[in-house]
């Protein structure tokens, strides 16, 4: 258990009113969650307090070397008005994964939950009711030893910031179109690619920016070395409905395994699809959405839910999935999570953990 010392701050934000459009991540609420690590102490000092700039040394290793790590979560007002997160113990058992990756300390599951749900009750009033909206949570940790040599930082933070958010797609489900990238990558096997870390998004950025510049909203990207088989899209996994059966590449390291992937392979088990983790080659997608037989494509991530995927671009050709038409399975699948999330949808996998 955390002792966590709780200041309130004096001066409240303005919330943003019920309909009012935010874009996502742009606005804070007004406390953060902070504690300390130094070696030989160990993880110390965990406080709630206002959220304002930090104070770190410009030294601090984070901006030379990149160790640091987040995680992405959701917090949700049922309609019974219960707070509610979604399978948190998933994404703190990751965070402890990339963690060890980077050689950043783990902290104790109990105590990241511990964290998670103390933050978040004492913002609860900041969590938007509206249909599709939800208070997105944002964990990270920062190496802020202040020197220039390369080895794992003495010293780091934890820190929880809080963001209301709308619905992900204003309209309603929409299908975004997907720029197949084969020329630069994301991730290799035995590199970073499955802890969620920054390093991986600044790989990411450049494909991303020529990708919109061509009036794509994602990229899909294909694995680092022979740049043929499917890996992820932007800050989603990807599935494929084919001929009847639900298809996802395997986790191979060098992709991140989302919770909401995880969620989607389970919920589709239960309603009795066949679900396949494996190599999936852009050659076979290629095929199918030639043959007819590709029936779906969605990404899945804590910010969308579920992103139905209308077009690809593969190289030279251009590719209609189910005509620019949300999916069935899709459909489905992000009314039956997000109804979960919200206490409409009964919670048979017992993911929903109370924040009470
Ligand atoms: C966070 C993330 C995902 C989705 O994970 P969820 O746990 O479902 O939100 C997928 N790919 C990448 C690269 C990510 O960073």
């Amino acid at each position: 258990m955390l002792d966590i010392k709780i200041e309130k701050t004096k001066n409240p934000k303005k919330k943003p009113g019920e309909n009012e459009e935010i874009e996502f991540g742009t606005i804070f609420t007004d406390h953060m969650f902070i504690m300390d690590y130094e070696k030989g102490k160990g993880w110390i000092n965990p406080r709630i307090e206002e959220y304002k700039d930090l104070v770190i040394s410009p030294a601090a290793m984070v901006f030379h070397y990149g160790q640091t790590m987040f995680e992405g979560m959701k917090a949700y007002k049922t309609d019974e008005g219960k707070t509610v997160l979604f399978r948190p113990d998933k994404n703190i058992e990751r965070a402890n994964n990339s963690n060890r990756r980077l050689c950043i300390p783990t902290i104790p599951n109990e105590d990241f939950l511990q964290a998670v749900k103390e933050i978040v009750k004492v913002d609860e009033d900041w969590i938007p009711r509206k249909k599709g909206s939800a208070l997105y949570i944002r964990p990270y940790i920062i190496a802020t030893e202040p020197a220039l040599h390369v080895n794992p930082s003495s010293q780091y933070k934890f820190i929880i910031i809080l963001s209301p958010v709308g619905a992900y797609y204003k309209e309603g489900l929409n299908p975004v179109k997907i720029w197949v990238e084969d020329e630069y990558v994301r991730a290799v096997r035995g590199g970073i690619g499955e802890a969620k870390t920054g390093g991986n998004y600044a790989a990411s950025l450049y494909s991303q920016e020529k990708a919109h510049e061509a009036g794509y909203s994602q990229v899909l990207w294909l694995d680092g070395i022979e740049h043929k088989y499917i890996e992820e899209v932007g800050a989603m996994n990807i599935f494929f409905k084919i001929n009847g059966k639900v298809v996802t590449p395997m986790l191979n390291g060098s992709i991140l395994p989302g919770v909401t992937r995880n969620s989607v392979i389970e919920v589709c088990k239960s309603w009795g699809y066949t679900v396949e983790e494996r190599r999936v080659s852009a050659e076979e997608i290629y095929k199918a959405a030639k043959d007819g037989s590709l029936e779906e494509v969605f990404g899945s991530g804590t910010a969308a839910v579920i992103s139905p995927v209308g077009t690809l671009k593969f190289e030279d050709e251009v590719f209609e999935i189910n005509n620019n038409q949300i999916g069935e399975v899709s459909q489905k699948l992000y009314d039956t999570i997000t109804g979960i999330q919200t206490g409409k949808v009964e919670d048979k996998f017992n993911w929903i953990v109370e924040v009470k």
